[in-house]
């Protein structure tokens, strides 16, 4: 799961890890509301206002409707024009920031559409520089990612000048050590006070992601001021869902509207949905064998479009509410069904999947594959169905069935 900027510099101030201070707004009184006490407990005129989406690149993406407005606006006019002029800028900005769609490098070309602002102090900037903490799968460990070019993005500098990205590894019974903070430190050039504050600020949101249960903490940028603090100028948080029962707060942090709606509908059907770009939907008890099937579909030619898991004991209601989100998919030009009976026998299955098919309707050709106890059975009653379904004896055959339907309709 993924939160916003403003809910992970909430989350990082808790943990007293240097973050600008800032207020959230849903609207654009809230932001304008903001300016004021954010001038007067800063002492900065300048201000900050940011859109607040699960995507980054904000900085330089600008607005669809809007096509000179950015992400990320620096305002500056309170310098000479009070905060009456600063409010006024904001109350211009806000007003096309909200509701609008943002378009970034990572949005993709449909963008993402703004419902919260987040306004910040303005920062005097000596120097940005990138750090993560992230799962290193390879070790089983959180690193710490470093770089003294921050505010471009890390995938760039690893490609390019990968000797710029310096790592550290946290050992989870001690974290971060205090050694391994200062060769951090050194690495990127930090001396005095920002290196004390650098320290303190690294040790700190190690201590955090593995208080969290982080997959990725990324601050990019970190910058260092002129008078030598560190601060986390921007903040990505995403946690293993798997661990999110021990933070309900976190878990409150959710914002439904970042998510695909079809991916939501499935979880709370109690499906595991992801959906993917190919053409041929897929319907499967077991993550295994959807793995499998998902790899026959691609080795006789064609593309999955989602993983979709049932479970081991879908029900009826379970199979209706997965052949409605396959159908809702644009892309999907056939669908796979692949059920392996176990626990649960297959003419019952069977029965589930005519019965969904007779309320969801079919637009797309259908392909059948049963295996397991009662498959004759299963294989007699979507016979006997009457509906336009085609069975297939094994898992190849019903891949190659449901490509050649699918390219021919
Ligand atoms: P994104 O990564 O989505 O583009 P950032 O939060 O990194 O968004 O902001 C982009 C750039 O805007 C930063 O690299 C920094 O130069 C500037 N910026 C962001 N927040 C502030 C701030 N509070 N004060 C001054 N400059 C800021
Ligand atoms: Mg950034």
């Amino acid at each position: 799961m993924k939160i916003h900027e403003h809910q992970a510099k909430q989350l990082m101030a808790a943990r007293g890890i240097q973050v600008p201070l800032g207020r959230v707004a849903r609207s654009v009184d809230e932001a304008v509301a903001a300016v004021r006490p954010l001038i007067q407990e800063s002492g900065s005129p300048v201000v900050v206002l940011k859109a607040q989406i699960h995507a980054g690149g904000r900085g330089k993406g600008h607005f669809k409707e809007y096509p000179d407005v950015r992400g990320v606006n620096v305002i500056t006019d309170g310098i000479e024009g009070g905060p009456s002029a600063a409010e006024e800028r904001v109350r211009e900005l806000a007003q096309q920031m909200l509701g609008s769609t943002l378009v970034t490098i990572q949005t993709g070309e449909e963008g993402k559409k703004v419902n919260r602002l987040y306004l910040e102090q303005g920062v005097d900037i000596a120097r940005e520089l990138y750090l993560a903490v992230l799962l290193d799968r390879s070790v089983s460990r959180n690193i710490v990612m470093a770089s003294t070019e921050g505010g471009v993005e890390i995938e760039k500098v690893a490609e390019e000048t990968p000797e710029k990205i310096i790592r550290a590894e946290i050992d989870p019974a001690i974290g971060l050590a205090a050694f391994q903070a200062n060769e951090l430190a050194h690495g990127l050039g930090l001396e005095a006070e920002a290196a004390k504050n650098f320290r303190r600020f690294v040790v700190a949101l190690a201590n955090a992601a593995t208080e969290l249960d982080t997959d990725l903490v990324e601050i990019n940028p970190l910058v260092v001021t002129t008078d030598g603090q560190v601060l986390a100028l921007d903040g990505k948080m995403a946690f293993d869902d798997n661990a999110l029962y021990r933070h309900p707060d976190i878990s409150e942090m959710r914002d439904e509207t970042e998510e695909d709606p079809l991916e939501i509908a499935a979880k709370n059907a109690g499906l595991n949905y992801i959906k993917l770009d190919g053409t041929i939907g897929c319907m499967v008890n077991g993550a295994g064998l959807a793995m499998a099937t998902m790899d026959t579909i691609k080795h006789v030619g064609g593309e999955p479009a989602n993983f979709l898991d049932v479970g081991g004991g879908a029900t009826e209601e379970q199979v209706t509410t997965a052949f409605q989100i396959i159908t809702k998919d644009p892309n999907v030009e056939g669908i796979f069904v692949n059920i392996f009976g176990g626990i649960m026998r297959c003419d019952v299955i069977a029965t589930g999947i005519v019965e969904a098919v007779k309320r969801v309707g079919l637009e797309v050709p259908l392909v059948v594959r049963l295996e397991g106890t009662n498959v004759e059975k299963g294989k007699e009653i979507i016979e006997q169905s009457g509906l336009e379904v085609t069975n297939a004896d094994d898992l190849k055959d019903g891949a190659e069935k449901i490509l050649e339907l699918a390219g021919r309709s």
